[in-house]
């Protein structure tokens, strides 16, 4: 996935101005919808707001990922931004996030985010990435480190898929990561098929290859989800299911958001949960 095709380049801030959590975002979703109209400008800060209080979308080391389902837009669309002195997320580690990435998306485009989401957390977990980009000092050249950070993913996603066995490519974040990546990809992919009026053969194809390597009862219950309509994937925020929007036990919400061996899944709807 070309994960810069979803950033432009006016939404690329290698020096943000702002100093707290609420002025970064506003000054993100100001460059990254700049031309649309106010009142869009200011419902989507107030939703970007609201979804942060609920729980810090810092993930640790410097980084946090702000978003919003917004009504309205076409596709996803992404702001990357750099704090180089810092800004307090109230990130689980207490540090600093120097890192942001704000992302709005439609909710028709719910697969596109995760794939999104998870092709990002991907590019910056390899090496020293993320420091890069917080170092480069200039837009261009943040969006190469991406891009080319995507691009490794994406080979060795590859090599797995010709391997078909290869599970333990895709592997950085435990199983559960692996599997979660791949039923992103699932997702998409399903549902480009469902709406495509050519190119089916190649997609189904592709289906196909990672089909082989999610693990069976994954798989299965994944094809009965499908069945009922999708999505099958939602994401899980702030305690509560997106999919049905029931918020869960407080034990079992701390569950899904340590489970390392196998993907979570909704005691409600049974939809796979995608914690973010
Ligand atoms: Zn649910």
């Amino acid at each position: 996935m070309d994960l810069t095709k979803h950033v432009p380049k006016r939404a690329v801030l290698p020096k943000l101005k702002a100093t707290t959590k609420v002025e970064v975002l506003r000054e993100m979703s100001e460059a990254l919808l700049s031309g649309k109209n106010k009142s869009l400008r200011g419902a989507v800060l107030e939703q970007v707001v609201s979804r942060e209080s609920l729980e810090s979308t810092a993930l640790g080391h410097g980084i946090a990922l702000p978003h919003a389902r917004v009504a309205g837009l076409d596709d996803l669309i992404c702001a990357m931004a750099v704090s180089p002195k810092g800004v307090d997320f109230r990130a689980v580690d207490q540090g600093k996030v120097h890192l942001v990435f704000l992302m709005l998306y439609p909710p028709s485009k719910q697969s596109v985010y995760l794939n999104f989401v998870s092709g990002v957390v991907r590019a910056l977990h390899e090496s020293d990435r993320a420091e890069e980009i917080v170092e480069a000092d200039d837009a261009v050249k943040m969006l190469d480190i991406l891009k080319a950070g995507a691009g490794e993913t994406i080979a060795a996603e590859t090599a797995a898929l010709g391997k078909k066995a290869g599970i333990e490519v895709l592997d950085v974040d435990g199983i559960a990561g692996a599997e979660l990546f791949l039923l992103a990809r699932l997702e998409l992919y399903g549902d480009m098929l469902d709406g495509a009026k050519k190119g089916k053969t190649e997609l189904k194809r592709r289906l196909e290859d990672i089909r082989a390597l999610v693990s069976r009862r994954v798989l299965q219950h994944y094809d009965r989800l499908r069945k009922r309509g999708s999505p099958a994937l939602v994401t899980f925020e702030g305690g509560v299911c997106q999919g049905c929007s029931v918020k869960l036990p407080s034990q079992q919400a701390q569950r899904i958001r340590k489970e390392t061996k196998t993907v979570a899944t909704c005691g409600h709807c049974h939809r796979f949960l995608y914690p973010i």
